[in-house]
């Protein structure tokens, strides 16, 4: 087996972090380095850099930082290793068998693999009850009067759960082991605590994550009525392989046309994505009831920055959409929303009015604001086709819109959408925008960069050692003998960094800065890639030395600063006399430099 230290090494050398970030999201060459929206953080101009040749990435917005494979870690929230090895298959690197780091980790890891196989054979177990006579054939007559027919049934590999009540888990027992069975959550226990079928007497939607692989199910009724038939929808509990948060039902299929057609059309349920699927509008996932998470936008914003959002018509869609609709401008999203005629879900639609209708409303439907705009109206009872409507009722509009306006994070926009606001509204426009900037006021106290990131201040003479450190070829270890012999690195802001890389040079090689970076508190870690990011000219040693007599004369200086201030204090005189002694010695000290 590989060693895995001297695996990544490899997969390092021959990875292009350039081509594997552009993979993640659009970069674009700016001088020597390549420049995109940060992934990490929501931002309307880019700030993202990728450097080439140093191999890394940097946000001089955020502050995050590393090489590929943090990067990798930080998108897919995975382990080093898991990292390795993706990046390795995403450059066509064979990938050894890989060996368990810990016998927790092995158990963990032998769980999932085990799981994701228990589903797909769950998937095909359902998928033969459909095809089965009996049950399965009332299945098929029921989907097939919903018009899906067997090529959508294929394409979406809708199977059925029969009710017998403990089918699919005899199935199961003869082919994996009870704990698998049981954290598959695809068994339930009833009071007497007796194991049976989770899903009975239902279609079942396979929900994949974004690879393809089965990790949850969607079951649907086959009759409408609650008495008879239980809930009309349920879902997979959570477990190991499946965060109901961080999954979007199609999404794996839609990925490729959303990067291509550059939006996704967001729907609530299966149902919904299916008919609009079929109805030719293959960029669509469906969120699955719930509003966004963070965690599933995340998924879409790899491919797109732009959504549509195509929730239910009814109270509970409606309130969904708007909380969407937040979370969406806050990440920097441009979002339109399609909302129906007629209190329609996107499947109910189609079914009725056709593909074609439905293509049409959707390259009709407005932007956010628009639609809240209408909402708005609506809303404070305000007929602008009628009449302006009242003071009060205005306020309560403007109210409404503002949350919205104010989570815009370009203010031209914000600006742009004031005017259309007023203008709807029949407000003054002054007065909206005065209040917006106030609001964008107290937003933009919200949004400091959290203390803790913020790199330490630093001088010229100090940022350039540090570079001087990290790309000094040929001189860097001198340099390092002699700072660590002088000190002058010591109290400085930059103390820690400085040690670091001093240790790092020590050696004579050329410090790998991911590693570095690793070893480092946050806001050294994002002063030193600041630094690595910095055009410079080619580093020389004379340009060393002044910096470090810079800095020597600088820590004299604040020495002899704050002898001043003891001495202004009004020590004793025995130690008055001690401090002026010091205070000569610096002073010559001072002189000697210039002289010399
Ligand atoms: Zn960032």
């Amino acid at each position: 087996m590989t060693e895995p230290g001297r695996f990544a090494d490899r997969v390092k050398q021959q990875a292009d972090i350039v081509r594997v970030v552009g993979e993640y999201l659009p970069l674009k060459k700016a001088g020597q380095n390549f420049m995109g929206r940060c992934p990490f953080h929501n931002e309307k101009t880019p700030s993202f850099a990728v450097h080439p040749v140093k191999q890394i990435y940097h946000c001089f917005g955020c502050g995050v930082g590393g090489d590929v494979f943090k990067f990798v870690m930080e998108m897919e929230k995975l382990e080093f290793l898991d990292a390795v090895r993706l990046v390795a298959e995403k450059c066509g690197i064979a990938v050894p068998p890989r060996r368990p780091r810990s016998p927790e980790e092995r158990r963990e890891q032998g769980q999932r693999k085990l799981l994701l196989e228990l589903h797909a054979a769950a998937t095909e177990f359902f998928q033969r009850q459909l095809r089965s006579a009996g049950e399965g054939s009332v299945a098929l007559g029921y989907l097939e009067d919903r018009g899906l027919d067997r090529a959508v049934i294929e394409r979406f590999g809708l199977g059925y759960a029969p009710s017998g009540g403990d089918v699919l888990m005899r199935h199961l027992r003869g082919k994996f082991p009870e704990k698998a069975v049981e954290a598959s959550g695809l068994v339930s226990r009833d009071a007497s605590g007796r194991p049976y079928d989770r899903f009975r007497k239902r279609v079942m939607f396979p929900i994949a994550n974004d690879t393809g692989r089965v990790v949850a199910f969607g079951g649907r009724a086959l009759g409408d009525d609650p008495e008879a038939s239980g809930p009309k929808y349920i879902n997979s509990p959570e477990t190991p392989i499946y965060v109901k948060s961080g999954v979007l039902y199609n999404f794996h299929a839609a990925k490729e046309s959303i990067r291509q057609l550059e939006f996704a059309v967001m729907v609530e349920g299966y149902m919904d994505a299916i008919a609009v699927a079929r109805a030719g509008v293959a960029n669509v996932v469906a969120s699955c009831g719930t509003s966004l998470t963070e965690n599933q936008l995340r998924l879409v914003g790899r491919f797109t920055r732009r959504v549509v959002m195509n929730y239910d018509p009814d109270t509970a869609g409606q309130t969904a959409t708007e909380r969407s609709l937040v979370l969406l401008l806050e990440q920097g999203f441009e979002a339109r929303v399609l909302r129906l005629p007629g209190g329609a879900d996107p499947d109910k639609f189609i079914r009725e009015q056709g593909a074609a209708a439905y293509q049409k409303m959707l390259a009709e439907a407005p932007a956010f604001l628009e639609h809240l705009i209408e909402r708005a109206l609506s809303a404070a009872g305000v007929d602008p086709s009628r009449s302006l409507g009242t003071a009060e009722g205005k306020l309560r509009a403007v109210n409404f819109l503002l949350p919205y306006l104010q989570k815009l994070p370009n203010r031209l926009l914000r600006s742009e959408w004031a005017s259309r606001v007023a203008d709807r509204l029949k407000i003054d426009e002054p007065m909206l925008r005065d209040t917006l900037r106030k609001a964008a006021a107290e937003r933009r106290g919200e949004v400091k960069m959290r203390p803790e990131l913020a790199p330490p201040a630093t001088k010229p003479a100090e940022r350039r050692l540090l570079q001087l450190l990290a790309e000094g070829e040929g001189f860097r270890q001198r340099l390092a003998t002699e700072l660590r012999e002088a000190g002058v690195h010591r109290g400085l802001p930059t103390e820690k960094l400085f040690e670091a890389l001093i240790t790092a040079c020590a050696a004579g090689d050329r410090p790998d800065p991911s590693a570095l970076g690793e070893s480092l508190e946050a806001p050294e870690r994002r002063l030193l890639y600041d630094i690595l990011f910095e055009p410079a000219a080619e580093p020389s040693w004379d340009e060393a030395a002044s910096c470090l007599a810079a800095l020597r004369h600088l820590r004299l200086e604040s020495e002899l600063a704050d002898l001043q201030r003891q001495i202004e204090a009004g020590p004793a005189a025995s130690e008055l006399s001690a401090l002026l002694a010091r205070k000569l010695e610096l002073r010559r000290a001072l002189a000697g430099e210039v002289s010399g």
